[in-house]
């Protein structure tokens, strides 16, 4: 059984007062088993509204269309019944922010507790065992402790880690972690990278990672796909994507983390209500043509990557790439 995630013509708009947010906007892409995936961009490319449709797990004034399937099974107009089967089980999401994701007046205990009651209908009193044993397996020296904890009497690396340890607290064979290194220092975004190489190494678990942080994608993904408003710019092989960025978002990108020329995009991205005509990058790209301004670009291949830029159309006679 194929047990990827392929997404079609993947549309989520949500209505709201100021005009249609169109925030995943035509998504083609396949999240292929046994690997980890990075999906990178700015804030408001519409990465975590992807990562949410996987799950149905959208507000209800998301207007949705397209296709997400996994194991043969179309997710996106899945009824609430089986789909509440699969989250958890068999795909886990750890959301953004610890500090919001826990229930401040429930234990770490009881969070996944709920789980072996809800999903495997294990007995009250035996879902403790289980879940000191699911932290006992996330390196907890005190799992007892923890158990008995409040996500806010926990450091920013153990709650990351305890939200860690309940994504995985029912085995799935797919996570969709959403930027789990976000506000972390150094020394815990690493343990963090340690605990995701372990989900794939030792566990064989697949892994959506949504997230900012570009040395922690090219430490830890095998493929990355990068999203600029609500569209997938380009995407391929870790190596290939940042040892030869195709697409002049994503050399921008790059150019601007810290260990490399820390050079910010000029402009700002676009506003998804509002969306620029042509290709979206055009009103940021140094490489703007006139077709740019008018028409939106197609995604071409090039040496392994598919982009999206006019650049890499051999029909037009532009010098390839950047
Ligand atoms: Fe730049 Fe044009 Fe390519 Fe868009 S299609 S990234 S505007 S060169």
């Amino acid at each position: 059984m194929n047990v990827d995630i392929r997404i079609s013509d993947l549309m989520i708009h949500f209505y709201t007062k100021e005009g249609m947010v169109r925030a995943v906007d035509g998504v083609d892409l396949v999240f292929n088993n046994g690997k980890i995936t990075g999906i990178v961009g700015e804030t408001g490319s519409g990465k975590s509204v992807l990562g949410l449709s996987i799950l149905n797990l959208l507000a209800s004034n998301a207007k949705k269309s397209g296709s997400i399937f996994y194991k043969d099974e179309e997710l996106l107009s899945m009824d609430e019944e089986r789909i509440q089967n699969i989250r958890g089980k068999e795909i886990s999401i750890i959301p953004q922010n610890p500090s919001t994701a826990f229930n401040p007046i429930l234990k770490i205990g009881e969070h996944i507790n709920e789980l072996f009651y809800y999903h495997e209908k294990v007995k009250k009193k035996s879902c403790k065992e289980k879940t000191l044993d699911v932290l006992r397996k996330f390196s907890f020296l005190s799992p007892g402790r923890i158990y008995n904890s409040y996500s806010f009497q926990l450091s920013g690396g153990m709650s990351q880690r305890a939200l860690t340890a309940m994504g995985m607290a029912l085995n799935p064979k797919w996570i969709i972690a959403d930027e789990p290194t976000k506000g972390l220092d150094a020394i815990i975004r690493n343990q963090v990278y340690k605990v995701f190489k372990g989900l794939k190494e030792d566990k064989g678990v697949s892994i959506i990672l949504i997230t900012h942080d570009l040395m922690l994608a090219r430490k830890l993904c095998d493929e990355i796909v990068v999203m600029y408003g609500g569209k997938v710019l380009e995407q391929g092989d870790k190596e290939e994507i940042f040892s030869s960025p195709k697409h002049p978002y994503t050399r921008g990108l790059i150019d601007a983390q810290p260990n490399r020329k820390l050079i910010a995009i000029e402009g700002m991205a676009p506003n998804l209500t509002n969306l620029p005509n042509g290709c979206r990058f055009h009103t940021r790209c140094k490489y703007v043509k006139e077709i740019c301004r008018v028409s939106e670009p197609d995604m071409y291949s090039s040496e392994g990557s598919k982009v999206r830029c006019f650049l890499y159309d051999k029909s037009r006679g532009f010098e390839e790439g950047i």
